[in-house]
């Protein structure tokens, strides 16, 4: 097999794109295939989400200098706050019981997105085709074939290692035969900004309701993004909403913690699926990100899952003799597994279980609550998942001791 033939990552989404990056930093060439073009506002996911970032993949993307072209955006998380409409207790984690500055940061997807394409423009061992398409893709005798659309022009490339980072829908996926394992929630969401009464000041808050859970992010400005979720048959109710029916709805359901909310900003509605593959490799072909798993956005999981899989595997391929190889990918697979079956089974739990209307859960629930914050043992490991530290992480998102 000839080693100088490039890894070919299709996706260039916020994960993808960072696994472009990491390898760049280990100095292995890669091919990234994306098709929008270079621009923030052509990235379908590059858009006005914002994103809570664990600590972890803070780190992560330090390591791969791209948080000096983000930072000044982000606005930290010194405060998360979990409780449950109608149930007593509540889960409570702070920055300075856990000796750190910040447990995560709140960025606008938009932001690390700008951040990406500053830090991939200076990549040296990348090349970028975009926007361009993988049409289709073809066993070789060392690898995978790849036809490529770039512009209407068609091109033929060869890689020992295929890298799915096309997201939840992914083409590749179904082209390696890789299965999945999909649940509807039967809820929609609905993203937003508005200025709170009271300065958030780093404070972060989850919040389930028999409608389904919010959450509420602090941001620059002494605004915070609001992330509504509704069953699937108010979706079209939600939308048509005015602004003022809109604040009210979300006043109710996340309550006057901050005082009243005003001022809302565009309003975004987003489909919930949670899609997993049943695995994340196949001969010479690896999945990472959405591709591989897409969890409830309300867990604030994805791209944070998605960063540590791009880490791992740029990690994988800086130490293998042969990249793609069987052992290497079993290896990808074997310290992606507790990580990301962990955090699946977290996310799709947390939601299931805080938002069961069951009178008997209320107070099984409220007494776990109780326990995870005045168990300090419980509390810690449960801010140190938090802040995304996990068994088998990649190195560059563990955190650094002075
Ligand atoms: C409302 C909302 C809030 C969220 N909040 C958080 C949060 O707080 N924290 C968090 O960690 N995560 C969060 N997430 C999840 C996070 O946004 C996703 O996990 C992340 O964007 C996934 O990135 P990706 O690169 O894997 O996939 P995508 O962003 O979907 O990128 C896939 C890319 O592949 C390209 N592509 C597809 N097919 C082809 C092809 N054949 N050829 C070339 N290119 C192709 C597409 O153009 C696209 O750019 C949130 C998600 C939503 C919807």
């Amino acid at each position: 097999m000839s080693q100088s033939e490039p890894i070919l990552i299709v996706g260039g989404g916020l994960v993808g794109a960072s696994l472009a990056i990491a390898l760049d930093t280990a100095g292995i060439p890669s091919v990234l295939v994306e098709a929008a073009a270079p621009r923030v506002d052509d990235q379908p996911s590059y858009d006005e989400r914002n994103l809570a970032l664990a600590r972890a993949t803070v780190n992560g993307l330090d390591a791969i200098g791209v948080w000096a072209f983000a930072k000044e955006r982000a606005t930290p998380i010194v405060h998360i706050h979990t409780s449950r409409a109608g149930d007593f207790g509540s889960v409570r984690m702070d920055a300075a019981a856990e000796g750190v500055d910040a447990l995560g940061w709140t960025l606008p997807a938009r932001e690390l997105g700008a951040a990406l394409l500053r830090r991939l423009d200076r990549c040296t061992h990348l090349t970028r085709l975009a926007p361009a398409r993988v049409e289709g893709i073809e066993r070789s005798e060392h690898g995978w074939c790849a036809t490529i659309d770039a512009a209407g022009e068609r091109r033929r490339l060869s890689t020992p290692l295929l890298v799915g980072a096309d997201g939840t829908a992914s083409g590749i996926r179904a082209q390696l035969g890789i299965g999945t394992r999909e649940h509807d929630y039967e809820q929609a969401l609905f993203v937003s900004t508005m200025l709170p009464e009271r300065d958030p000041a780093g404070r972060a808050f989850e919040r389930f309701t028999d409608g389904g859970p919010v959450a509420v992010l602090p941001l620059a400005d002494r605004r915070v993004g609001v992330v509504l979720t509704v069953p699937a048959d108010r979706a079209d109710e939600v939308a048509a909403m005015d602004d003022t029916a809109f604040l009210a709805f979300a006043q109710e359901r996340f309550g006057w913690r901050l005082g009243r909310l005003t001022r809302p900003g565009k309003r975004a509605p987003y489909p919930i699926r949670r899609v997993a593959a049943d695995t994340l490799v196949a001969p010479r072909a690896v999945l990472v990100g959405n591709a591989a798993q897409t969890v409830h956005p309300i867990g604030a999981q994805g791209f944070n899952l998605g960063l540590r899989d791009a880490l791992t595997l740029a990690e994988l391929a800086a130490d293998a003799a042969d990249i793609g190889s069987p052992a290497m990918l079993a290896e990808y697979a074997r310290r992606r597994a507790p990580d990301r079956e962990g955090t699946m089974a977290m996310s799709h739990g947390l939601i299931r279980l805080a938002c069961l209307e069951q009178p008997m859960l209320g107070p099984l629930r409220s007494l776990a609550m109780l326990a995870l914050d005045r168990v300090p043992p419980l509390r810690r490991a449960l801010s140190r998942r938090g802040m995304g530290f996990r068994e088998n992480a990649p190195f560059a998102v563990r955190e650094k001791t002075p």
